[in-house]
């Protein structure tokens, strides 16, 4: 059965009362809608530890002004429901009040790491990000934890913080999960018109050919990446925010793309997405 938690201090109570009888935490942090991929963090959670928190909390720091916070989809019983099925022990849903008590003023903030790309086009979202993911550590405070390479910047902040600020915690970067088709998985997919998710398999299709051509020898990142947005832009609805070839370690830009990240932010309709292959690795999800 799994266990809801909605308050901070129960949260701990229960958090310290494993620990104090051995059990390792595994724990997996979300804004719920949760799909394959979410739960994919969770059977790894489920694997490596003994006792598996997953938070759903959607974090209205991390969203910009115009952003979609108050659309954010939101289905707690079926996300329990889920959770459930694939073994999670505790649900925290923390309340907005007990992450952000009235002066709240504190936040943390992994420079540079955070400028780049997504911080580029959503100016104070990693900001919004780490304080959350600080706070939750915090609370929890797992021994590992899993977050998802489809947000492959997040991941990359969220180590070099983990290592910042001492946290003994092992962080797991797991696989992107995608449908049958390619697009990869999002909570933001519910909000694709059929014409619109059509046009976003732009993306996918994009970066597969691009890793195709890497396979076959080609390693100028420019190459690459114009072909990824040419793939893009042959769909009349889609906007590129970015493509860029960098470095997974210091998200900076390569000019030869050997073990390179090529990273995709386009736009279709009022959505968002964001996907990125990691060149010469093999896995079964691509
Ligand atoms: P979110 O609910 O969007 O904040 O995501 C929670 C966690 O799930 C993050 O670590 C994401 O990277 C991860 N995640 C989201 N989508 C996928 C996916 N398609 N495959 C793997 N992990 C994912």
């Amino acid at each position: 059965m799994i266990t809801r938690i909605g308050t901070v201090a129960e949260m701990r109570i229960v958090s310290e009362s494993y620990r104090n009888q051995g059990k390792r935490i595994g724990f997996v942090p979300t804004m719920g809608a949760l799909h394959e991929g979410h739960l994919s963090l969770v059977r790894i959670a489920r694997e490596r530890t003994d006792a598996v928190v997953v938070s759903v909390f959607v974090n209205p720091l991390q969203f910009g002004k115009g952003e979609d916070f108050d659309r954010y989809p939101r289905n707690l019983e079926r996300d329990a429901a889920l959770l459930e099925r694939c073994g999670t022990d505790i649900l925290f849903c923390p309340r907005e009040e007990d992450m952000y008590a009235v002066g709240h003023c504190t936040y943390i903030d992994v420079e540079r790491l955070s400028s780049v790309l997504e911080g580029e086009h959503r100016p104070g979202h990693f900001r919004g990000v780490t304080t959350v993911v600080a706070q939750l550590f915090n609370i929890v405070r797992p021994h590992v934890a899993v977050f998802g390479q489809k947000d492959a910047q997040q991941a990359v902040i969220i180590r070099q913080m983990i290592r910042d600020l001492h946290y003994d915690i092992e962080m797991i970067v797991a696989p992107i999960v995608r449908e049958a088709d390619g697009l990869a998985m999002s909570s933001r997919n519910a909000y694709l018109a059929p014409s619109e998710r059509t046009a976003a398999l732009s993306i996918s299709r994009g970066l597969r050919k691009a890793e195709e051509m890497y396979r076959t020898g080609e390693k100028d990142a420019q190459v690459l990446a114009r072909t990824v947005e040419r793939e893009i832009l042959s769909e009349r609805d889609m906007r590129i925010d970015y493509v860029a070839v960098v470095n997974p370690e210091t998200l900076v830009e390569v000019t030869i793309a050997s073990g390179a990240m090529i990273a995709v932010a386009a736009r279709v309709g009022n959505t968002r997405l964001i996907d990125n292959t990691l060149l010469g690795q093999e896995s079964a999800e691509k």
